[in-house]
């Protein structure tokens, strides 16, 4: 009888465990990455309202052509900064100053076509 009171775990117990786990993180993951996306969305955006906002004072000022060194850094009108750089990878563009078009993001709505929020454009439509 008593050979039978061994210790440790029986393979029931590790594989309740193991299928806890297992729907935590199936449950988890994905979320996490959604969040995660939609963050470097809005870092994005906020890029590109920087960046219309750098062109717009440029316009303003009378300007009738810039070059990143007008917008951008110590003489720019986004002072002490860099270029900004999308968080996920995505290059911007943005065109001359009789241009009044919106500075684009090259990942645009690539990312997931029906989620607003992982766009990266400054026009999502009355948000
Ligand atoms: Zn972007």
């Amino acid at each position: 009888m008593k050979e039978r009171m061994k210790k440790g775990f029986t393979l029931v117990e590790i594989m309740i465990v193991v299928a806890i786990i297992a729907i935590l993180a199936a449950v988890a993951i994905p979320n996490f990455v959604k969040y995660r996306r939609n963050s470097q969305a809005s870092a994005c955006v906020s890029n590109l309202k920087q960046i219309q906002g750098a062109i717009e004072q440029a316009r303003m000022a009378g300007k009738t052509d810039y070059a990143d060194a007008d917008l951008f850094g110590e003489k720019g009108y986004i002072k002490n900064a860099e270029k900004p750089t999308c968080p996920a990878g995505g290059t911007y563009t943005y065109l001359g100053l009789d241009d009044t078009s919106d500075p684009t993001c090259s990942i645009g709505k690539t990312l997931d076509g029906d989620d607003k929020s992982s766009w990266h454009i400054l026009d999502k439509g009355g948000e």
